[in-house]
C-alpha cells in the first residue's frame, strides 16, 4: 500500500493567481529582511504551470503592481499598453450611443492593457527566485482541520481512474502540513467554500454573487487597431432585466481583447452566456473591429460581485483568504487584479508577524481585518459596496442607484442593500426560448467545443468526474421539467448535455474534460446539486494571452 507522505512547511499558499503570488512573494522578502530564512514558504498551483488557469479582461489600475514592486516596469512587467482611450457606449442590436461622458468609475487614466496570464507568468518567476517553493500540478483536494484550527491541505490523489480505482502510477497525495494557510484559490475556490461552511465565516454576510465573463482574444492586421483603446458597452446582446456588458480591449501587435460579462442571477434558464458572446461579436462595433483577424485565445471565468457587504470573515484559526477567493474585487470599477496584490501584501505582512509571535490562531491573524480596514482598500471597496445590490430590478433601475451611490459614497437608498444567491432568481421556463440562435460562421463566430479547443484546456481522461452531481434525479425528472436543464446552457464549454438513453429517456451527460474551471455550474445549478471539485492536478485550461 502506498503511504502518504507529509511535508512540513510554515506557510503554505493555495493558489498561484495575482494575490497567492504577492502574498508569497511579500512574505519572503518581509522574512528575509527579518533574518529569517529558515522560516519555508511553499505554494501550490493546480495549473500546469503558473499562469495556464489566470485569466482577466484586463485593464490593471497599477497601484498594487507598484507597491509590490515599485521597479515593475524596469524589471520587464508584460505590459500590453498603456490606455490611451476610453468609450463607454448603449448598443442596440445594430447601432451604439456613446456616452458623453465616461462614468467616473470605468476612467483609466494611468492605467494598462495586460494579460494577466502573462504577468501572472512573470510574477510567478519572481517567487521562485525569491526562493519560494512553488509546486505546479499540484491541486488542494481537501484543507486538513484539527480542532477547527486548518493545519494545512491534502492534495490531489494521482493515478486514480474514472471509477475511483487506483492505476498503476497511482500516488496518494500529500499531507502538506502548514502552521499557516493562505487561501488564494480565486473566485468560489474548492477549498475555501470547504472553510468558509465548515466555520460559518459568511454568517451575518450577504450571500456571494457572481458573473462570468467569457472572452476571446484575436490577432488582427493591426493597422486599425490602435493599442491602448478601452471599450465598455451596456444593452444588447443583453435585455434589460439582465446585469452585465460587453469589453472590448486593444493590445499590442494587433491583439484585441473582446468579451462579455452576465451577471450569475438571470431569470431566463435558457440563458447562454456563451451564445450571447457570440451575438456581442456579431454587432457591427465588434464585428468590424475584428474582421478578417483570427482568434488566437478563449477562456472564462467567474467575478465575484458581492463586493463588500458579501465578503465572509477571510482569517480563521490557521487561516487567511485572499483575492477574489475572498471577495476582494471592485464590481463598480470591474477591476480587481490590484486589489488582489495588495490583499495578498497584507496577508502576508499579518503572517510575517503571527510566525514572529509563533501564533497563528485568530487572535494574531485578524490583523489581516485591520489592516485592510485601514488600507486604501477599504474606502475604494466602501464605495463599490452595494454597487450589484443595486442592478436588482434592472438596468434602468441600476444605473440610478449606480448614480445616487456615486453621488453618496456608495450609500445610496441605504447602507446595505439587501442581496439573494443568483441562482434563486432562476425562474421555470415558460413558452418558447426568447429567440432562436444564429448558427455560428466559424469566421467570427464559434460554437464551444471550437472555442474550448483556443482554451488549452486538456484533462487526464481517466479519472472520478470532478463535477459531482449530488442528486442525479433531480437532474432527469424536476430540473428536466422545470428548469429545461440550464447546466446546457450556461456553461461556456459545452460540458453538460441531456442526451436519450436505450429507454429514450432523457440523461445527464458530463464532458468533464472539456471544463475551463469557470466555477458557473458550482454557482448557477438552480437546485445547488452540482459542485465543482479540483480535478487531477495540471488538468484545466492552458491559457495564454488571457
Ligand atoms: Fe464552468 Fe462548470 Fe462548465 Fe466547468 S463544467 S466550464 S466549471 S460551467
Amino acid at each position: 500500500m502506498s503511504r502518504r507522505e507529509v511535508l512540513e512547511v510554515d506557510v503554505l499558499v493555495v493558489g498561484g493567481g495575482p494575490a497567492g503570488l504577492a502574498a508569497a512573494l511579500h512574505l519572503s522578502r518581509l522574512l528575509d529582511g527579518r533574518g529569517r530564512g529558515d522560516v519555508t514558504v511553499a505554494l501550490l498551483e493546480k495549473g500546469r504551470e503558473i499562469g495556464a488557469h489566470a485569466i482577466s479582461g484586463a485593464v490593471m489600475d497599477p497601484r498594487g503592481i507598484a507597491e509590490l514592486m515599485p521597479d515593475w516596469r524596469a524589471r520587464g512587467a508584460p505590459i500590453e499598453a498603456p490606455v490611451t482611450a476610453d468609450r463607454v457606449y448603449f448598443l442596440t442590436r445594430r447601432r451604439r450611443f456613446g456616452l458623453p461622458f465616461v462614468p467616473p468609475p470605468l476612467r483609466n487614466d494611468g492605467h494598462v492593457v495586460v494579460s494577466l496570464n502573462r504577468l501572472v507568468r512573470w510574477l510567478g518567476g519572481i517567487v521562485e527566485d525569491a526562493g519560494v517553493d512553488v509546486f505546479a500540478g499540484f491541486a488542494g483536494a481537501a484543507l486538513l482541520i484539527e480542532d477547527g484550527r486548518v493545519a494545512g491541505v491534502r492534495t490531489d490523489d494521482k493515478g486514480v481512474d474514472r471509477g475511483g480505482r487506483k492505476k498503476a502510477n497511482y500516488a496518494p497525495g500529500i499531507d502538506v502540513r502548514a502552521r499557516l494557510t493562505v487561501l488564494a484559490e480565486g473566485a468560489r475556490g474548492s477549498l475555501t467554500r470547504q472553510l468558509v461552511e465548515r466555520l460559518g465565516l459568511d454568517a451575518g454576510r450577504n450571500p456571494q454573487v457572481y458573473s462570468i465573463g467569457v472572452k476571446e482574444v484575436w490577432e488582427t492586421a493591426g493597422e486599425r487597431v490602435t493599442p491602448g483603446r478601452v471599450i465598455h458597452t451596456m444593452g444588447y446582446p443583453l435585455t434589460r432585466r439582465e446585469f452585465g456588458g460587453g469589453f472590448v480591449y486593444t493590445m499590442s501587435g494587433g491583439r484585441v481583447s473582446v468579451g462579455l460579462v452576465v451577471g450569475l442571477d438571470y431569470h431566463d434558464a435558457r440563458l447562454d452566456p456563451h451564445e450571447l458572446f457570440q451575438d456581442f461579436k456579431r454587432h457591427p462595433l465588434v464585428a468590424d473591429l475584428l474582421a478578417g483577424g483570427t482568434l488566437r485565445a478563449y477562456g472564462a471565468k467567474a467575478i465575484p460581485e458581492g463586493g463588500y457587504w458579501a465578503m465572509p470573515r477571510y482569517f480563521a484559526d490557521g487561516a487567511l483568504i485572499v483575492g477574489d477567493a475572498a471577495g476582494f474585487l471592485n464590481p463598480m470599477r470591474l477591476k480587481g487584479v490590484h486589489l488582489g496584490l495588495k490583499s495578498g501584501m497584507l496577508a502576508a505582512e499579518t503572517a510575517a508577524e503571527a510566525i514572529e509571535a509563533d501564533d497563528c490562531t485568530g487572535r494574531v491573524l485578524r490583523r489581516f481585518e485591520e489592516r485592510v480596514e485601514t488600507s486604501w482598500i477599504r474606502p475604494e471597496l466602501w464605495r463599490a459596496r452595494n454597487f450589484h445590490q443595486g442592478f436588482r430590478g434592472g438596468l434602468w433601475a441600476g444605473l440610478a442607484h449606480a448614480a445616487l451611490q456615486t453621488a453618496t459614497g456608495g450609500r445610496g437608498v441605504r447602507n446595505r442593500y439587501p442581496s439573494r444567491p443568483g441562482h434563486e432568481r432562476m425562474r421555470p421556463i415558460r413558452g418558447k426560448p426568447r429567440r432562436a440562435a444564429a448558427l455560428p460562421d466559424g469566421k467570427l463566430t464559434f460554437d464551444k467545443l471550437t472555442d474550448v479547443y483556443h482554451s488549452g484546456t486538456a484533462h487526464e481522461e481517466d479519472q472520478p468526474v470532478h463535477l459531482v452531481v449530488t442528486e442525479p434525479d433531480i437532474c432527469h425528472e424536476r430540473c428536466t421539467e422545470e428548469y429545461g436543464n440550464p447546466c446546457q446552457y450556461f456553461c461556456p464549454a459545452a460540458v453538460y448535455a441531456m442526451r436519450p438513453d436505450a429507454g429514450g429517456r432523457p440523461r445527464l451527460e458530463i464532458a468533464a474534460s472539456n471544463c475551463v474551471h469557470c466555477k458557473t455550474c458550482d454557482i448557477m445549478d438552480p437546485y445547488q446539486v452540482i459542485r465543482w471539485d479540483c480535478p487531477e492536478g495540471g488538468g484545466g485550461p492552458g491559457y495564454d494571452l488571457l
